[in-house]
């Protein structure tokens, strides 16, 4: 019985159908509904975990994905600690699309033996109240009265909070790159396999270090705040493939955050698609694909 297989666009090895699975070529946690079933499942994890996630928990798609409820909408915020209480957690919430700075509501270690100190917000009482009555009843004790409750309280005054956090500025290309690839093998066909400058481009999506050779980028940055007031829905993620007389280039856009621009390959004319530039927008938050392809010009 013959089994009928199926070339991995990213490792290229043939492998039978029941080992490829869904592979969103832009990830499904910023939105992506775009979906490929020719990535390999070993392939695909690998670029979970090595290309996709550089570009999901980038600070400030973290802020967009928040701000939209996109993905799970993480905490943008890596908790960090009060200043003059570095015991006291620190964390953000989004509140009508501004990220709001908490206390955490928890229970602190006393240097008097047989005290225990509750903390929290001071507009927030009742969390505190909460935390308190649950221990006295794990400890068979009567719960406090609103009144009791009151005179132990005191307020202290928060001067600041120190949050730890590293931004990315080379990785997140290697998720782009990754999105334009996937894209370009969509519009162009199997054939582009085998295209002169797929494998580097492979070989950058898959173990690209800061200096690797990566000529084929021709721009990939943040977009300056003139460039994301022009854009018309800044909630859409687009890609256009351009053909000219020389290359066919890739440009991938991330909401109104990051730009790039790839030159996928030198050989535009082994490619007779009869069409010249072709796009894609993927709305993040309510997941419409738009495709469109417009006639040659060549
Ligand atoms: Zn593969």
């Amino acid at each position: 019985m013959e089994v009928e297989l199926r070339r991995c666009i990213i490792c290229t090895i043939p492998k039978p159908i029941a080992a490829f699975n869904k592979e969103h070529v832009i990830p499904e946690a910023i939105g992506g509904r775009v979906v490929i079933y020719h990535v390999c499942i070993d392939c695909n994890s690998t670029l979970g975990e090595q290309a996709d996630h550089h570009l999901t928990d980038n600070l400030l798609i973290r802020m967009f994905r928040s701000e939209h409820q996109i993905g799970g909408a993480p905490n943008p915020f890596p908790e960090g600690r009060l200043i003059d209480d570095p015991r006291q957690i620190v964390y953000t919430e989004v509140k009508d699309g501004v990220f709001v700075p908490r206390i955490r509501v928890q229970k602190l270690e006393t240097d008097n033996p047989g005290t225990i100190q509750f903390t929290g917000e001071a507009n927030n009482q009742k969390a505190i109240k909460t935390a308190v009555d649950k221990t006295f009843k794990r400890n068979n004790l009567p719960p406090l009265t609103d009144e009791e409750f009151n005179e132990r309280l005191s307020e202290t005054p928060i001067t600041g909070m120190t949050v730890n956090f590293t931004v990315d500025s080379f990785y997140y290309a290697r998720a782009l790159e990754k999105i334009a690839y996937e894209m370009t093998w969509k519009w162009l066909g199997d054939s582009y396999i085998d295209d002169e400058l797929a494998p580097a481009i492979r070989h950058f999506i898959r173990y690209g270090e800061p200096d690797s050779d990566c000529s084929f980028i021709q721009m990939c940055r943040l977009l300056s705040e003139d460039e994301s007031a022009k854009i018309f829905v800044p909630t859409d993620h687009t890609i256009i493939i351009e053909f000219s007389k020389k290359s066919i280039t890739c440009t991938v856009l991330i909401a109104d955050i990051f730009i790039s621009n790839f030159i996928m390959s030198h050989n535009p004319e082994a490619y007779a698609l009869g069409f010249g530039t072709a796009y894609l927008t993927n709305n993040a938050v309510n997941g419409r694909v738009l495709e469109k392809r417009v006639d040659s010009l060549y």
